[in-house]
């Protein structure tokens, strides 16, 4: 795209790409600041993460009562919510809600996706183009596109030649699929993947279940939300609002403050037993921090949780597979589940190891490992994300001197704090990488902060800035990362191959893609605003 022959169909002071958590919040708040704002959503409704992921048995592992805004009182009396963990439908229904009593609709364009955006440097404007040809000039760039977008799928080979139906889980489709009586497979065993089997488990003819590497799971406690349940959760809310924004990972419960090795045994076991009791991923997030730090500590907590799968799995010969071996309990995201390791009591369940015999192709009929082929109607792959650089990278931004986003990602993953990159002024991001996010944070919370932050600091421009333009300085970045870097090697989870690192996407540069910490990360971030937005450049 060149900025010069390009026609402008349209100025405006922002766009937000993304309507999701944070794409609804930022377009709501950036308005309210007077700027006019446009925002661009390549699905044809509100919801993001919600809108796309509509499998069967998708639902958050977040509590309701904080996966949700705390800017508006007025959201928190009306919005009434139906279980304690609620499926995708009740989210959904939520941000269309909020979409709606905020009047947001109106500025967001619906079906379009933004391809391109390019940094006008003598303008101090960036130009974005969308799929549908038009380009918009606007100062501030927000692209709110969540870390969890861009599907990936292993390449398996002669996916031509099959003739069922093969769908990725963050791109089910809106009128559903009928799964009754069909041979299903499904490849990938964390947190989407068991939604699903044990969802669909006992409406399908077969399922087969490609497990590669078996995960950690909770067993979910999900009762519904009654009228004095859903009183006592409001009377929590004021509360709430301020333990979220200063706990470790963005919810209403913190870090056990005990020193591991001080407490007795029997009390850690005490401990857990509590924990596990909570159905949530409390036992995650509330444990003790030397869970995952220290390799002792966090053998004791894996061989409790060992111990309670152990339990519910009724074939011995099967235990062996389903129980987590190869890494550590919360080096990875553990998934909460509602009866996924009893689905494999029924006779029709079938589990494949395919660590063991890796998955090699598609056959005309289904797939083929190393040693067998499986007939199957339907494929579905809950094989995950390019997570944090994939969507971002799929659009072609380019900054100062034609320098583009995607290509230096390639070389390293650096931001500073996740919100700006040195080289692309006014670009501001939610959920990129060197934030907190879905790995260590309860999003809805994270991304609230986030979007303040940048409402924030654009006000501080508006009123400082001669050219109202705002970058990081390479120092301040570089800072940013080296201590990003020193929290994650703290960790086991650095040692962890997973999403968390990027490892699941070949050829991604490998960096723990989460800030750990959301609390102190929300500090840090204050800190710099207080100081006039140190280590930023405005001009
Ligand atoms: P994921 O954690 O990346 O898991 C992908 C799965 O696919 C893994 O089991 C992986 O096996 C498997 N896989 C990938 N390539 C494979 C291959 N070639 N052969 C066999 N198996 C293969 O993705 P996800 O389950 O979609 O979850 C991603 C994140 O989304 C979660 O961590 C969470 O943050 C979020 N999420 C949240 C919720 C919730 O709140 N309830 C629900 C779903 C997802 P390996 O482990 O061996 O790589």
């Amino acid at each position: 795209m060149s900025q010069n022959a390009t026609e402008v169909a349209r100025d405006c002071d922002a766009v937000v790409i993304g309507a999701g958590f944070a794409g609804l919040y930022a377009l709501h708040r950036l308005r309210g600041m007077g700027l006019d704002v446009r925002a661009f959503e390549a699905g044809s409704g509100v919801g993001g993460t919600w809108y796309w992921n509509r499998y069967p048995g998708a639902r958050t592992d977040s509590e309701a009562e904080v996966y949700q805004y705390w800017f508006s009182d007025e959201l928190l009396a009306e919005w009434n919510w139906q279980e304690r963990f609620p499926a995708q439908a009740e989210t959904e229904r939520y941000l269309n809600f909020v979409a709606d009593r905020l009047d947001l609709r109106k500025d967001i364009a619906f079906n379009t996706r933004v391809t391109a955006a390019h940094w006008d440097e003598a303008a101090a404007r960036w130009v974005v183009q969308t799929d549908g040809g038009d380009a918009v000039r606007c100062r501030w760039l927000v692209p709110c596109l969540g870390p969890l977008s861009e599907p990936a799928e292993p390449p398996f080979p002669g996916r031509e030649a099959y003739r069922g139906t093969v769908l990725h889980t963050a791109r089910w489709p809106r009128e559903g699929i009928d799964l009754r009586g069909k041979r299903v497979g499904v490849v990938g065993t964390a947190a989407t993947g068991i939604q699903v089997i044990q969802t669909i488990a006992h409406e399908v003819g077969a399922l087969y279940v490609f497990q590669r590497t078996a995960n950690y799971t909770i067993p979910m406690r999900n009762p519904k939300v009654d009228d004095a349940a859903r009183e006592r959760m409001r009377a929590r809310y004021p509360e709430n609002r301020q333990r979220v924004f200063d706990s470790f990972i963005g919810f209403h419960f913190d870090l056990d403050p005990r020193d591991w090795d001080q407490v007795p045994k029997e009390e850690r076991r005490r401990t857990l037993e509590a924990l596990w009791d909570k159905g949530s991923l409390q036992f995650w997030g509330s444990n003790f921090i030397k869970v995952i730090m220290d390799e002792a500590a966090n053998r004791e907590v894996s061989d409790f949780v060992r111990e309670k799968m152990r339990a519910r799995i009724r074939k011995p010969e099967l235990a062996e597979k389903l129980l987590p071996t190869t890494h550590g309990f919360g080096t990875r995201r553990t998934p909460l589940d509602s009866g996924y390791l009893e689905v494999f009591d029924l006779d029709h369940v079938h589990l494949v190891d395919v660590k063991a015999d890796p998955i090699q192709a598609f056959t005309d009929t289904g797939l083929k490992t190393g040693t067998a082929a499986y007939e199957l109607d339907v494929i579905i792959l809950a094989t995950g994300f390019d997570a944090g650089t994939g969507t971002l990278g799929r659009i072609d931004i380019r900054g100062r001197d034609g320098l583009s986003l995607k290509d230096e990602w390639k070389k390293e993953i650096s931001t500073a704090m996740g919100l700006q990159k040195h080289g692309f002024p006014n670009l501001f991001m939610t959920a990129a990488p060197l934030a907190p996010s879905a790995a260590f944070c309860n999003m809805p919370t994270c991304l609230q902060q986030q979007v303040d932050w940048i409402a924030d600091c654009i006000d501080y421009v508006r009123r400082t800035g001669d050219r109202q333009v705002i970058e990081p300085t390479p120092e301040f970045e570089a800072q940013w990362v080296k201590h990003h870097d020193q929290v994650a090697n703290a960790t086991l989870i650095a040692k962890t191959p997973s999403w968390w690192l990027g490892s699941n996407v070949p050829g991604k540069p490998q960096r723990l893609l989460s800030y750990i910490g959301a609390g102190n990360y929300r500090q840090a971030c204050n800190d710099v605003a207080q100081k006039g937005y140190a280590g930023f450049v405005i001009s």
